[in-house]
């Protein structure tokens, strides 16, 4: 079952869509009384026409996100054993970002971030279980009333209409039934939806994948999960039940490599799907003028850090993300294959979006561009990444499983997740610093490996980065209740579904 709304949005392109030519044929042909009317009639109608005649060039937007991929995972960021032939072929065709961040690894806060151009505390969405506010800039409402079509498809039931994501979506299609669906069916809902449409009307397509989310289920008919077949461990689909049992018996080399075999089975099963949009938007001639965005919203820890998953892990293994934009064909420039390695973020989509349609972003949008080269962007952009408040019990649940996989003499886990408090990140120029609130410390990562300071250790390598920190910090100051207050009880079993709590 999925649900499936249909406002009303759209109905004033039909009126953008009157015979206007019609009118101006009056005008040319007549005289007196009729040319008062003419006049009238396309003093009324100008800024339509205007907008209808513009209209038809501006570009479509694809989005499309896929849920918990790591960049490195991808064969265009350079991982050799990746099946990724898809979106390979689009980075080879497009402008790739090989720094690119989330601002909170966490699946809604990082959509939201993405549709809003706004950091997670900013919009105070900083868990899976907040809303987006009602008065925040929103992509699909401000592409709505500009007079795109607009259509959302998602795989889980977190990023929905009530989670305020369908604002400005005349079609917002989701996962009714179960907590998510694969992405065959989902990429299906987006096809039937693209037929029966206009080509020659401009259009908002969102479009969210999430099978590489844990558990890590595999899928028959690829290779990776043909080689994890031979396998004859505890590990069957990698849920943590599994997990767990295989630590407790002795976690070896062979189950990690099964765990990473099954995690890019997942991976190359959303490719698959994405190829199967891809080829259904150049089917339905959608494909030329459209600016495709291909973006992960967050990756996954296999160990990094001493992290597992995601939720709590703000580490370059999690937050730097898969960025790839293919610029519609009137605002493309030689753009195929080019690398940009300037930093960017997930917050930087929204307005690079809304200019690519020749708007203008609302001042509140706090992101910048997705630049064209490494060339044009500023060389000291800083980008934050904050680490979202955890429910006590999730707390405690990752402190355990640390606990299992990461032993300490001391009992004590190395990261403990985050409560109260903050922990946060910077990420500039190639490297990747983690303040942490609690604890004070502050990890330096770099490419290739990472060194760590101690508590008040005065490496002046870290002075930019502290003060880009500071400098965020005092235009976003902490907001009251970051615990996670009471939840609804549908919202706490989905998150409980999700493995959340
Ligand atoms: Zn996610």
């Amino acid at each position: 079952m999925m649900r499936r709304r249909n406002g009303t949005i759209g109905r004033n392109r039909r009126i953008a869509n009157s015979p206007i030519g019609r009118n101006r044929g009056i005008a040319r042909s007549t005289k007196g009384s009729t040319i008062t009317i003419a006049i009238a009639i396309a003093v009324v109608l100008l800024p339509l026409l205007l907008r209808c005649g513009s209209r038809d060039e501006r570009p479509s937007i694809v989005l499309v996100t896929l849920d918990t991929t790591r960049a490195d995972f991808l064969g265009c960021y350079g991982d050799s054993v990746a099946e990724t032939p898809v979106i390979d072929a689009f980075a080879r065709g497009g402008i790739r970002y090989d720094r690119a961040f989330c601002h909170a690894p966490l699946t809604v806060p990082s959509h939201a971030t993405m549709l809003t151009g706004r950091y997670p505390r900013s919009t105070g969405v900083m868990r899976n279980s907040d809303t987006i506010p009602a008065d925040e800039p929103h992509i699909a409402e401000i592409l709505a009333n500009a007079g795109y079509e607009t259509a959302a498809f998602t795989s889980v039931k977190i990023l929905s209409e009530r989670a305020g994501f369908g604002r400005g979506f005349t079609t917002f299609d989701m996962p009714e039934s179960t907590r998510s669906r694969p992405g065959e069916e989902t990429v299906a809902a987006a096809l039937a939806w693209l037929e029966a449409r206009d080509a020659q009307t401009p259009c908002l397509l969102w479009v969210h994948l999430f099978d590489p989310h844990f558990p890590y289920r595999g899928t028959e008919g690829l290779a990776h999960y043909e080689r994890a077949a031979y396998y004859d461990g505890p590990l069957r689909e990698g849920n943590w039940n599994e997990i767990e049992r295989a630590a407790e018996t002795g976690w070896n080399e062979t189950e990690h490599e099964r765990l990473l075999t099954l995690y890019r089975s997942m991976i190359a099963y959303s490719d698959r799907w994405i190829g199967a949009l891809f080829d259904g938007l150049r089917s339905a001639g959608r494909w030329e003028n459209a600016d495709v965005y291909f973006v992960t919203d967050h990756g996954e820890a296999f160990g990094e850090g001493t992290y597992l998953e995601h939720a709590n892990a703000i580490h370059p293994a999690v937050t730097r993300i898969g960025l790839i934009r293919k610029p519609a064909a009137q605002s493309r420039s030689e753009a195929g294959g080019t690398v940009v390695s300037a930093i960017q973020g997930a917050i930087d989509l929204a307005p690079t979006m809304l200019r690519g349609c020749g708007i203008e972003p609302p001042d509140a949008m706090e992101g910048r561009m997705l630049y064209s080269s490494t060339a044009e962007a500023p060389a000291d952009r800083a980008v934050i990444i904050e680490e979202p408040p955890l429910p006590e019990s999730a707390a405690l649940r990752i402190a355990d499983r640390n606990a299992l996989f990461f032993p300490r003499p001391d009992g004590a886990t190395a990261a403990p997740p985050r409560t109260s408090g903050e922990r946060l990140a910077v990420a500039r120029g190639e490297g990747f610093f983690l303040f942490d609130g609690v604890g004070g410390e502050a990890l330096l990562s770099m490419p290739g490996g990472a060194r760590r300071s101690g508590p008040g250790a005065a490496i002046g390598d870290l002075i930019p980065y502290r003060k880009a920190l500071l400098d965020w910090r005092k235009a976003h100051p902490l907001p009251d209740g970051t615990d996670t207050g009471d939840l609804d009880p549908e919202t706490r079993r989905l998150l409980e579904s999700l493995g959340y709590l």
